[in-house]
C-alpha cells in the first residue's frame, strides 16, 4: 500500500527527511507539523522579547502573544477563565505542583489518596510521596482484564477520608480511557475530596471539557499533542488555585519583597516563577491550533488503524497483548520468551520505531508480571503501510527468536 493514506502525513516534515521511518512513539513524544515549526520560526525571527517585564512595544507584543495562548488553552479545555491555566514544564511538573501545594493543604494523617496501579510515575510518585510525608493512606485501584482502571473499585473506595483521587484519563501502557469521570467527580466531591486527572495521553484523542468532567485539576504536556517538549499545562479550578501557596519562588511571581517578607502575585503567575518558556507556549498554541479542528477525524482514523494492528497481533500465537481493545492509539504487547528491548531493536532494523521498557509504570509492570512491554503508539502521520510493516516485523521477530 502506498505510504500516503494518512491525509495528515504531508503536514509533518520529519517524514520528508526520513521517508522510511514508521514512527510508533507518539505517546512518548510526538512529531511536529509544519505549522508549529512555522509559528516557532516566526516568533524567533520577528517577535522575541522578555515577557511580562519589558516596557517597550516588542515586549508588550510578545507578552500579549504569550498570554493569548493562555486564553486559547482555557478554551481548549473548556475552562471558565484564562487564569485557571498555569504553564508548567509538562504533566510531571503540573502534577507535582498539585501534590506539593494543594495536597499539603488538604491531606493529613487521617486522609486517603486514591490512585491506580496503571498510573505513569508522574501521577504515582507525587501522591506516594505525599502519603509518606503526611501519614495519609495510599489506596491503589487495580486494572480490569481489559487493562482499564477499575472505576467501580474507585467508586467503591471513595469514602469520608478520601481527599484526592488522581487518575489517568487515558493510561500510557494500556491506552484505556476512563468512562465514569463525572460519577467519580461527584462521588469524591460529595465526601469533600478532589479529583485530579492526568490528561497527558487523553487530550490528543478526546475533547476535554473540564467543567463537564467535574475535575478539579487537569494536566497535560505539549509534546504529546504535536507541540514542543518542556511545556505543559495545569488547569485548576480558580477557587482552589487562589488558595494554593507557590512551590517555586523567584522572579515574576511576587507582589512585593522586603528583607523580611514577600507577598505573591495572584494565580496563575504565582506558579510561574522565573523566565517563562516562551517558545514552548507559542509552540503549544500552534499545536492546539493544529490538533483541535482535526482531533475527531484523526482519532477516528487512528482507532481504525489501531484495531487493525491489534487484531493482526492477536492472531500471532507468540504475542501477548496488554493494551485495551478500546485504546484509541496504543498497542502494547510482548513476544513470548523475548525481551521487549530485543523486539524493539529487531523492529528498528526495519526502521519501525517502537518504545520498549517499563514506560514509567513499574507498579503496572509488577501487576502484569513483566519487567517490560513493547508499545506501539500511533499519530496523525501513521499510515496503513506503517502498520503493515509493524505487523510483519513482529511476525518476523517471533519467528527469528523462536
Ligand atoms: N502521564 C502520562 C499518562 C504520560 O504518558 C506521561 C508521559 O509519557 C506523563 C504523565 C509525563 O509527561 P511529561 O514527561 O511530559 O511530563
Amino acid at each position: 500500500m502506498a505510504n500516503n493514506d494518512s491525509e495528515w502525513r504531508a503536514d509533518f516534515p520529519l517524514f520528508q527527511q526520513h521517508p522510511e521511518l514508521a514512527y510508533f512513539d507518539q505517546a512518548a513524544t510526538g512529531q511536529y507539523p509544519q505549522s508549529v515549526i512555522d509559528a516557532l520560526n516566526a516568533y524567533m525571527t520577528g517577535a522575541n522579547a522578555p515577557l511580562h517585564r519589558g516596557l517597550y512595544k516588542l515586549a508588550y507584543a510578545a507578552t500579549e502573544q504569550f498570554e493569548s495562548v493562555r486564553s486559547q488553552v482555557a478554551e481548549f479545555l473548556h475552562a471558565q477563565a484564562a487564569d485557571e491555566i498555569v504553564f508548567t514544564s509538562g504533566t510531571t511538573a503540573a502534577l507535582n505542583l498539585v501534590a506539593q501545594s494543594f495536597g499539603n493543604l488538604i491531606v493529613d494523617g487521617n486522609s486517603e489518596i486514591i490512585v491506580s496501579i496503571a498510573e505513569h510515575h508522574s501521577n504515582f510518585l507525587p501522591w506516594q510521596h505525599l502519603a509518606e510525608t503526611t501519614g495519609a493512606k495510599l489506596l491503589i485501584a487495580p486494572v480490569t482484564a481489559d487493562g482499564a482502571i477499575d472505576e467501580d473499585w474507585v467508586l467503591a473506595h471513595i469514602g469520608m477520608h478520601t481527599r484526592i483521587v488522581a487518575l489517568a484519563q487515558e493510561t500510557n501502557v494500556t491506552g484505556a480511557q476512563l468512562q465514569q469521570v463525572r460519577t467519580i467527580a461527584d462521588r469524591v466531591h460529595g465526601q469533600g475530596g478532589y479529583l485530579v486527572l492526568d490528561g497527558a495521553q487523553a487530550v490528543a484523542h478526546t475533547d476535554v471539557d473540564v467543567q463537564a468532567l467535574g475535575c478539579d485539576f487537569y494536566a497535560f504536556s505539549g509534546h504529546k499533542i504535536y507541540g514542543p517538549s518542556g511545556i505543559g499545562v495545569l488547569y485548576g479550578r480558580r477557587e482552589l488555585l487562589v488558595e494554593m501557596p507557590p512551590v517555586t519562588l523567584g522572579g515574576g511571581m511576587i507582589n512585593e519583597v522586603t528583607t523580611l517578607t514577600a507577598s505573591f502575585a495572584p494565580a496563575p503567575l504565582r506558579f510561574e516563577a522565573g523566565s517563562q518558556n516562551a517558545l514552548g507556549v507559542i509552540g503549544l498554541g500552534a499545536a492546539i491550533e493544529y490538533l483541535q479542528p482535526r482531533r475527531a477525524a484523526i482519532t477516528a482514523y487512528l482507532k481504525g488503524l489501531t484495531s487493525q494492528v491489534r487484531s493482526a497481533l492477536a492472531e500471532l500465537p507468540a504475542v501477548t497483548l496488554y493494551s485495551s481493545p478500546a485504546a484509541p492509539a496504543t498497542v502494547s504487547f510482548n513476544v513470548d520468551g523475548v525481551h521487549a528491548h530485543d523486539v524493539a531493536t529487531f523492529l528498528d532494523e526495519a526502521d519501525v520505531a517502537v518504545r520498549a521498557g517499563h514506560h514509567c509504570a513499574q507498579p503496572l509492570m509488577h501487576a502484569l508480571g513483566v519487567s517490560a512491554v513493547v508499545r506501539a503508539t500511533l499519530g496523525a502521520y501513521t499510515t496503513e503501510d506503517d502498520c503493515q510493516r509493524l505487523i510483519a516485523g513482529v511476525r518476523e521477530a517471533a519467528a527469528f527468536f523462536a
